[in-house]
């Protein structure tokens, strides 16, 4: 076992000069020093598989993407103030990925950036301002983003609720009011959303924008169920509001059956938002929209952005849609990610601690409660189990807004091998916790 003394040095110094608000993982820290594909070493030689870096979406430090940027970095790397292919180059192939009203790309350097600017977009088209999220849903960072983000706001230290933004339910299956076997909740979780709509019309209002995730991340790894975008984006729509898909942790791929997540719910959505996987790691993000909304934005103000579309981060999107299809990695995702969601419902009849398994492709989350009836969360030996599998060699976190759901979303070369280890890791971790 190595101690948290041995790094007391290092955590003093970033306690100095780097923001404190920024958490580190685990209660025994790890100091990571090299990624390959799926795995993670430390200092100290140790190796690990990591279960959750989504962003390194191909792989750490993937060969074809580090050959890829290091040859554009060492010839150009400039602002899109001059002509250059790789933007061009990848723009055609981001958008041959999508729909095809979906066509106008804006590069941009993070998530909470591209969020952001999808909400101002918005409100030019609409001439709107208020905003339907989910409850507990996260988008960012930025004021704006903040602002659309419950898991922030409502959190302590979070401003609050603006008047402009309106939350809907969770259609959470499994912890909502409509339940796994209703044939209908989807409509009724929707129902919650033209609720809002209705209220907005009291004040003579309309909503600009509904945003959601496309499979519901920092909202516990919840799948949308069946029919509740689309009705969703019937009762937006049928308001004058603009439907944003928030596809930046599950989309590339991950979620197997498909490459985006809002295909999972047949529907196109006005704007789709992109970030995490989409450079490997590299700060990249993109906004996607259709004609109508992007020539309502170029109203004469100019949009610039100093980094967004530079080419260097071009050539990092270029390989990772590369390294996608050349490896044939969503195919590989629904593969292993079939598989290990019967590992996982398989230690699900095991041990009643787990109660719920769900997921799609390899974006999985494990529910953890004390008692299936009262559905207490099981804290603290959810964070027991990860502290474990940490010291067995796997990287796991937890998320959903009890804080009792294991997150699985890892680098996509996670394979069969990976799945049994941790499964048979997270048996023995349960195993040592009833003890
Ligand atoms: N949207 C979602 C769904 C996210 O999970 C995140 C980041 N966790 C963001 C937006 C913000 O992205 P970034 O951290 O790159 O700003």
């Amino acid at each position: 076992v190595i101690n948290d003394s041995d790094y007391s040095d290092l955590l003093q110094a970033r306690q100095k000069n780097v923001g404190r608000n920024l958490s580190i993982g685990y209660n025994q820290k790890l100091k990571i020093v090299k990624g390959a594909l799926q795995y993670l070493y430390d200092d100290k030689g140790r190796t690990f598989v990591d279960c959750v870096n989504n962003p390194s979406h191909v792989g750490h430090c993937h060969p074809v993407v580090v050959k890829k940027m290091q040859k554009q970095i060492a010839t150009l790397n400039t602002n899109t103030r001059y002509l250059n292919d790789t933007i061009l180059e990848y723009a055609e192939k981001l958008t041959a990925t999508l729909p095809s009203s979906l066509n106008v790309c804006y590069f941009v350097n993070s998530g909470s950036e591209a969020n952001d600017l999808a909400i101002r977009m918005s409100r030019h088209f609409t001439k709107q301002k208020d905003i339907i999220v989910l409850d507990h849903a996260y988008h960012g960072t930025s004021t704006v983003a903040m602002e659309m983000s419950p898991y922030k706001f409502d959190s302590k230290g979070g401003f609050g609720q603006m008047p402009w933004i309106h939350k809907a339910i969770n259609p959470d299956l499994y912890r909502g009011p409509y339940k796994y076997g209703d044939e209908k909740a989807g409509e009724k979780y929707a129902a919650d959303v033209q609720r809002i709509i209705e209220d907005l019309k009291k004040e003579d209002k309309s909503p600009a924008v509904f945003i959601c995730e496309t499979l519901l991340g920092v909202g516990g790894q919840i799948p949308l169920p069946e029919n509740y975008l689309k009705t969703v984006y019937e009762y937006v729509r049928a308001s004058g509001g603009v439907c944003i898909a928030d596809e930046v942790q599950v989309g590339f791929g991950r979620i197997g059956d498909k490459f985006w997540g809002f295909e999972l719910q047949d529907v196109v959505p006005d704007i789709v938002v992109l970030g995490k996987p989409i450079g490997n790691g590299h700060p990249l993000a993109a906004v996607i929209v259709t004609n109508e909304i992007a020539d309502a934005f170029n109203n004469g103000m100019e949009y610039f952005n100093t980094f967004g579309g530079n080419p260097v981060s071009m050539s990092a999107g270029l390989a990772v849609l590369e390294v996608i299809q050349d490896e044939e990695m969503q195919q590989h995702a629904l593969e292993v990610g079939n598989y290990l969601m019967d590992l996982l419902k398989g230690l699900m009849n095991k041990f009643p601690i787990i109660s719920d398994v769900r997921g799609h492709g390899l974006f999985i989350g494990a529910e953890m409660v004390k008692d299936r009836t009262t559905m207490e969360p099981a804290i603290p030996e959810i964070d027991i189990v990860v502290e474990k599998m940490k010291e067995k060699g796997y990287l796991l976190s937890t998320d959903g807004p009890l804080h009792n759901v294991l997150k699985i979303k890892p680098p996509m070369p996670f394979n069969k091998q990976n799945a049994d280890e941790m499964v048979q890791f997270l048996e023995e971790s349960l195993n040592e916790i009833s003890l």
